[in-house]
């Protein structure tokens, strides 16, 4: 069946120019990539995202890790592939949670590491089944940004100021 995922290439993956290397692992899938963009990650976005760990005690540590702190500048790379088996397939590549237990070929085995303070930097993050995918596309992506009909849309009425081209 086909389904999407969301992969975040994590501000370690994106500082430690891995960027290609990345995307050339997941090519690998024969996925399709139907979204991708540069995301300057928000305190709200990065709470929401790993709502699930909230009580864990390297959360605060986990959202700067996120949010690019510990890594000069406030950006990750999101994407959604999409494809038969997809979050399988992608979570395979990136090897296990602990880049120490991860298997060495893997993408977090390859680069990942664990910092002093107990944080797990494993380079990127996917989607581990279709709820979370769902939760996680709605929350990093619009329906306007993704180039297929993945969930049903509404239209709404938005009155607010965005910034243009001056
Ligand atoms: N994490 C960590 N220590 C842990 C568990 C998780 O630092 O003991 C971090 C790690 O960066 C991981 C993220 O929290 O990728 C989300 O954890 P989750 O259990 O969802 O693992 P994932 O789905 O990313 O493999
Ligand atoms: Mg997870």
């Amino acid at each position: 069946m086909n389904q999407p995922v969301l992969i975040l290439i994590k501000p370690d993956g994106l500082k430690k120019s891995l960027t290609g290397n990345i995307l050339t692992r997941l090519s690998e899938t024969k996925l399709e990539i139907v979204a991708a963009k540069m995301v300057r990650v928000s305190q709200d976005l990065a709470h929401n995202h790993y709502i699930h760990l909230k009580d864990k005690p390297f959360f605060g540590e986990l959202i700067k890790y996120l949010r690019g702190e510990l890594h000069d500048r406030r950006k990750v790379m999101a994407l959604i592939y999409y494809g038969e088996d997809a979050i399988n397939k992608c979570r395979q590549l990136a090897g296990a949670t602990n880049p120490e237990e991860a298997e060495s070929t893997s993408i977090r085995g390859s680069y990942g590491r664990i910092t002093t303070a107990g944080v797990y930097e494993n380079v990127i993050h996917v989607s581990s089944n279709p709820d979370e995918a769902e939760r996680e596309i709605k929350l990093w992506f619009g329906p306007d940004e993704i180039i297929v009909d993945l969930f049903p849309t509404k239209n709404i009425e938005k009155t607010k100021k965005i910034a243009a081209w001056a």
